[in-house]
């Protein structure tokens, strides 16, 4: 018997949205399973869908994520809360199919932290200075708030708020930003984001990383005697379930 469980915003919209979608799937024979289920349904918006992810890191293999959003159209989700039926139904009769989204990695040598959208050093209580590394040779020395590495699900959140480029579903990259970077006649990094391959390794060395945060999605870890974090695409792998095509500028066209 399919197994599955359901993760809502917790608000009154959502939870009765999540109650329809228990009694549809309990009247079709699925049983519910908060434990490690085959299916998490995600009733709420990008947040929820984020939050869903992280409390199933060590499952991933085995689950799998379907989201509804109430609100809008989400960059995770492909119906509304009034297309709750078209939802249930592409569900019910198998009409899905799985997206593989890669999540990205970064390790202060003992932590290791995993971000569906990004991952980022940042330090709100004195400049940071970081020596940054691609692929293992020398690129430049930033000193700001910090650097964030975003995927490309990633590129329409927290980077495109730093002047980050919003990148076409499908593309195998990641783009490195600026937080506040300091430029003026004594200290110039690039000032613009990167896009690498997703291969890329990026190494960021610090003498001093005292006050600094390491952050994934919402998720931060304070640093102690910290040199190097090293940045990559992980193995660990999201498996989304699509039960239609919705084209990537159409859903950018409607959030901006
Ligand atoms: P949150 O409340 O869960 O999310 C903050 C907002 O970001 C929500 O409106 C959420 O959409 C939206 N969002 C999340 N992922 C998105 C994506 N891939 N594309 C477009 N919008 C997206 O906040 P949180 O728990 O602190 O952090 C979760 C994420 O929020 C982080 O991964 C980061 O990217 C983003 N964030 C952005 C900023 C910023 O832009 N300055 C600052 C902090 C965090 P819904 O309304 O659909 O949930």
């Amino acid at each position: 018997m399919s197994t599955y469980t359901i993760i809502d915003r917790q608000d009154e919209g959502s939870r009765i949205l999540a109650d329809k979608i228990r009694e549809t799937l309990n009247s079709a024979g699925y049983r519910e399973d908060t434990g490690v289920p085959d299916t998490v349904f995600v009733v709420g918006g990008d947040g929820t869908f984020l939050y869903a992810v992280h409390q199933y890191l060590e499952h991933l293999d085995h689950v799998r994520f379907y989201g509804i959003h109430t609100g809008t159209l989400g960059f995770f989700t492909d119906y509304r809360e009034s297309e709750l039926d078209a939802f249930l139904a592409a569900f019910l009769e198998g009409d899905v199919k799985e997206s593989v989204y890669p999540l990205l990695q970064i390790s202060d040598g003992r932590n290791l932290m995993y971000g569906l959208n990004e991952v980022r050093v940042e330090n709100m209580t004195k400049t940071q200075v970081i020596d940054v590394y691609i692929n293992g040779t020398f690129f430049e020395t930033f000193r700001g708030t910090g650097l964030l590495v975003s995927t490309q699900l990633g590129s329409t959140a927290y980077s495109r708020s730093l002047g980050g480029a919003v990148i076409e579903e499908g593309l195998d990259v990641i783009q490195l930003c600026e937080v506040a970077g300091i430029h003026h006649i004594k200290y110039r990094s690039l000032g613009s984001p990167v896009i690498l391959h997703g291969t890329a390794v990026i190494e960021l060395r610090s003498g001093n990383y005292e006050g600094a945060v390491i952050g994934a999605d919402s998720s931060v870890l304070s640093l102690n005697d910290t040199e190097v974090l090293t940045i990559r695409m992980s193995d660990r792998k999201v498996r989304m379930l699509k039960g239609r095509d919705v084209s990537y500028f159409r859903r950018l066209q409607s959030l901006f």
